[in-house]
């Protein structure tokens, strides 16, 4: 806890954040479980007292704040003097050797979730906010419509928190994110059909039931959580905006709000203003806000997934609209690969780095690489990719492209012959080996 949390319970300071509006037409809601606005049908935003915060906070008091996302809390819709901190955000911010030459860049620097806690991916988060405000709301049961890792981090952070959970996946989804949510024992509806019908069948419930779904009536609150995203590399670059971002797209929500968090240290005086060009990342499958900026179109037209990447296969995405703005405003692209180039992606991260992420991570490395490759990136940018999910959650991804351990006999001649034939094989044909 920090000292400014402190004195902001202890003195009854009023709250940094003061209402919901509504991002076209600005109409002012309370600080309830809303999501839409009645009148614009656009959706509903936290609003914040940016002198309060200013007020609040510096970087000393960040810094010396808890190693989590709370060390930002000032920013974050909450009241809680103990929010719910099970160790999300401060990921490592790593200055790329390898990858950056294989690419020909002078300056990349990877953010990586993959490591995040408690669940490894970027959604522990936006779901850290989404319940402890559920749990300021009066929220008993929690829920959520989910590609996969939002029913990971919900069901796990719900576990620890002690709140009733039911979450909503599509019914294919990877074993380990299946695996990953059952072990927190929630009620997991695997629903038969692709996310945007789990998310349509979800509005209902949450009209019906009164819980508290993170992505929908919370969505305010919760999306909040992805400007940790931008805070965390401003600070860790040494409270410096980079040139360059590229992030990948499900409902453009995580790449909407890294500007945000931009935004919000420039106007608290944390950073300098600097213009950021930000770069989005697609799987062709399901690449909705990619066509539309390829077509120069400011309207998304929904599409039907059919893609690996299935934790941003959102066919009918929410913040597509300000993701398309944010994009050709700060003079960047978004752009989309095949499944093939995923995978490539993902091995090359693996192989350069040493860091293993899933599918949405091969993704914004395939399309960072693009994009290089395009010109669409200097080399001297200071550039940074977010990769935001662990590979051991899609394993199905890459099983046929990563070859087979050699067996041997316990026995140094077996060993011997081993590397001899490994030496002149792909490693791919690794399997037809028999020493
Ligand atoms: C959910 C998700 C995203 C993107 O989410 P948005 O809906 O665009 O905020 C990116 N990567 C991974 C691994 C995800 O699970």
């Amino acid at each position: 806890m920090t000292q400014a949390t402190q004195t902001q319970t202890t003195t009854g300071l009023a709250p940094t954040f003061t209402h919901l509006v509504s991002k076209e037409g600005g109409v002012k809601y309370p600080l309830k479980a809303l999501h839409v606005c009645e009148e614009t049908f656009s959706p509903l935003e936290v609003a914040y007292d940016y002198d309060a915060i200013r007020a609040q906070v510096s970087r000393e008091t960040i810094e010396a704040g808890p190693n989590s996302i709370w060390r930002y809390k000032a920013f974050l819709p909450v009241n809680s003097e103990n929010p719910i901190d099970v160790g999300t955000g401060m990921t490592p911010l790593v200055k790329s050797t390898r990858l950056a030459r294989r690419l020909g860049l002078k300056n990349l620097y990877i953010k990586n979730d993959a490591v995040n806690m408690p669940t490894l991916s970027f959604k522990d988060r936006v779901v850290s906010v989404a319940l402890t405000r559920a749990r300021e709301l009066g929220f008993t049961t929690v829920s959520c419509a989910s590609t996969g890792n939002l029913a990971n981090s919900t069901a796990a952070i719900a576990a620890h928190a002690g709140l009733d959970c039911c979450v909503f996946i599509p019914s294919d989804l990877e074993a380990g994110k299946v695996l990953g949510t059952l072990i927190y024992n929630p009620t997991v509806m695997a629903v038969k059909g692709n996310y945007d019908q789990v998310n349509r069948l979800c509005c209902e419930v949450g009209n019906t039931y009164g819980w508290g779904f993170v992505n929908i009536n919370l969505r305010p609150y919760y999306s909040e959580g992805s400007k940790t995203l931008g805070f965390e590399v401003a600070e860790q670059l040494g409270w410096k905006l980079p040139d360059h971002v590229v992030a990948p797209l499900a409902s453009g929500s995580l790449y909407t709000k890294i500007y945000k968090g931009f935004q919000e240290f420039v106007k608290t005086g944390l950073v300098e203003d600097k213009a950021v060009r930000f770069s989005g990342a697609q799987a062709e499958g399901c690449s909705p806000i990619a066509s539309a900026f390829k077509e120069g179109r400011d309207f998304v037209t929904p599409v039907k997934p059919n893609t690996i990447a299935k934790s941003i296969a959102i066919g009918n995405p929410a913040d597509g609209y300000y993701a398309l703005d944010i994009a050709r405003k700060t003079n960047g692209n978004i752009e989309s690969v095949t499944d093939a180039e995923i995978v490539e992606g993902i091995k090359l991260l693996a192989e350069t780095e040493g860091i293993f992420t899933e599918t949405a991570g091969g993704t914004t490395v395939a399309v960072l690489k693009k994009l290089v490759e395009a010109g669409k990136i200097d080399t001297d940018e200071t550039t940074v990719v977010y990769i935001t999910g662990n590979g051991l959650k899609t394993q199905e991804a890459v099983q046929e492209y990563i070859g087979q351990p050699l067996t041997i006999e316990p026995k140094l001649d077996s060993f011997e012959r081993a590397l001899e034939r490994s030496r002149t094989l792909d490693r791919l044909d690794w399997q037809q080996v028999l020493v």
